[in-house]
């Protein structure tokens, strides 16, 4: 025999007879997902949230060993952070968490997408492999969870993707081609998807830089990163113009992490300024909402730390 129970006004879409799954539904919690959040900037972010946002908030991790040490730190500051396993280079992980969270808040209120890694100036991995393992992880895992996770975004919903200023940088020294194609307003999914991996099939080949890319594998999967946010933002506003949505890319500043150098001037708190500021827009605000354009039409996100987030 299956049921469905209706809680707090809302239909429970489970038919099944487990009557305790049901009850550990609350589609009125509010809740934030961070990605990468076991530590680094998103532990720092989970940590800003717990403190800010009313609502459950996620750590999720790929190793579930060293998310749950995260949740134990924050719960040794008095934080009670939630955890779900969560591997975005697994499209059957991404799915599985996209699944519990429509199953148990109805979607999404936060999402963060702050995983990412980099390989160490020093490492002498060739750069093809560097190309194709960077761009697996920044770009193209980034693009599945959102793939899976922005149709779950709920109205009201803010979007957060951890990029870097090394896109813009990077940008500067793509071909004059490639710059047009990034910036214009036209560009698809599709194409942008086409782009990044024709830069992994021309870095394999050595034939990156005659095809216009730089030569930063990081900096090409940021560049993704902002382009795609842009897209995102474009479409949601489109598709769904009155859910109030905003999906903004943004850089953390150059922050103290595993990732960059020992010497960098940011704490992760200090990181997770930004991305907590843009996480956290006001209910109603419209911007900023993918947004870029030169430095003098202020493509810079203002936060309230003084530190650029540089969109473009
Ligand atoms: P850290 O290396 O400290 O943290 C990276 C986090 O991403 C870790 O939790 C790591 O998990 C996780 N991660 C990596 N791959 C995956 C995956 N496949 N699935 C799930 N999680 C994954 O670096 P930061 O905190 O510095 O980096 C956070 C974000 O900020 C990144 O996107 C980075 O590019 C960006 N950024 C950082 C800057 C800096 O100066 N630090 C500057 C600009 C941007 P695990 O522990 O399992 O490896």
């Amino acid at each position: 025999m299956s049921s469905n129970l209706i809680i707090s006004g809302s239909t429970c879409g489970f038919t099944h007879s487990c009557l305790s799954l049901c009850l550990c539904t609350d589609m009125s919690t509010k809740v934030a997902v961070v990605t990468g959040s076991n530590k680094g900037i998103g532990l720092a972010i989970v940590r800003a949230l717990c403190k800010q946002f009313d609502g459950d908030v996620y750590i999720t991790a790929r190793d579930v060993g060293r998310g749950e040490a995260a949740v134990k730190t924050l719960n040794s500051e008095g934080l009670k952070p939630k955890f779900h396993q969560l591997d975005i280079n697994d499209v059957n992980s991404i799915k599985t968490a996209a699944a519990y969270f429509k199953g148990k808040y109805d979607g999404v209120d936060i999402l963060i997408n702050n995983a990412g890694i980099a390989f160490k100036a020093a490492d002498t991995t060739p750069f093809g492999d560097q190309a194709e393992v960077t761009l697996r992880t920044n770009f193209f895992a980034t693009r599945d969870m959102s793939t899976h996770f922005l149709p779950l975004v709920k109205a009201g919903g803010r979007v957060v993707n951890v990029s870097s200023m090394l896109s813009a940088s990077g940008l500067k020294q793509c071909s004059p081609e490639l710059q047009q194609r990034f910036h214009s307003e036209d560009i698809t999914e599709d194409e942008l998807v086409a782009l990044m991996q024709r830069f992994v099939d021309e870095a394999k080949k050595g034939e990156h830089k005659q095809g216009g890319w730089p030569d930063m594998s990081y900096a090409v999967s940021k560049i993704g990163v902002t382009v795609l946010s842009m897209i995102h933002a474009r479409r949601v506003s489109k598709e769904r113009p009155k859910d109030g949505i905003l999906i903004n890319a943004c850089c953390p500043g150059w922050v103290r992490t595993e990732i960059a150098a020992p010497g960098a001037p940011k704490s992760p708190d200090e990181g997770a300024i930004t991305p907590v500021y843009l996480a956290l827009l006001a209910p109603g605000a419209t911007e900023p909402h993918g947004k870029r354009g030169t430095a003098a039409q202020s493509s810079l996100l203002l936060s309230p730390s003084s530190s650029a987030s540089l969109l473009w």
